[in-house]
């Protein structure tokens, strides 16, 4: 496993439109490990392949990754660990209840707003294996899975925010890159 380079805006890679992966094989599951491992040093709870610079349909997600609680150590957050592999995820279902969370993302470093989406979906994927899985899911893991999924259709979280916020953000960015500073 290695850490891969996160590629943040205003990368016109973000934009690209992932492919389907036609077969889970050897070299898939080590991007999967890779981005696992490169989700997890960020820290961040969701990753597309896309942004690690390959246009592929491919997620990571834990979003059982926390901070311990008073008198529990570094162990017990290992064991909480809950990461799922998503090959081609489709989202099959959604909720008409909406629910809201702060989003944040590893290509969009230290920006965060809130985010309306479905509360509840269905997702079809293939797992490690190969195998067809679906997945049920609501709060945080729903925002998360639509979140990255979206990665993979070029949209990005603050596409859904407000314009003003989006050029606001995006600008902040174009001008640190100007000045060499991502
Ligand atoms: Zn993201």
């Amino acid at each position: 496993m290695s850490l891969r380079k996160i590629v943040t805006l205003p990368d016109a890679v973000l934009r690209q439109m992932s492919t389907p992966v036609t077969g889970v094989d050897n070299s898939i599951r080590s991007l999967m490990d890779d981005m696992l491992e490169t989700m997890y040093d960020a820290p961040g709870i969701g990753l597309a392949a896309i942004q690690v610079a390959v246009a592929k349909r491919v997620i990571v997600v834990d979003v059982a990754k926390r901070e311990p609680g008073e008198g529990e150590n570094a162990e017990a957050i290992v064991e909480k660990k809950n990461p799922i592999f998503l090959v081609n995820p489709e989202i099959i279902r959604v909720s008409d209840e909406k629910s809201v969370y702060e989003e944040g993302c590893l290509s969009i470093p230290e920006f965060y707003a809130e985010v309306e989406r479905p509360a509840r979906v269905k997702v079809g994927y293939l797992d490690r294996t190969g195998a067809r899985q679906e997945l049920e899911a609501d709060g945080l893991l729903a925002t998360c899975l639509q979140h990255e999924i979206d990665h993979l259709n070029g949209v990005l979280f603050i596409d859904h925010i407000s314009r003003l916020k989006r050029e606001r953000v995006i600008k902040k960015f174009q001008k640190a890159q100007r000045l060499g500073k991502l």
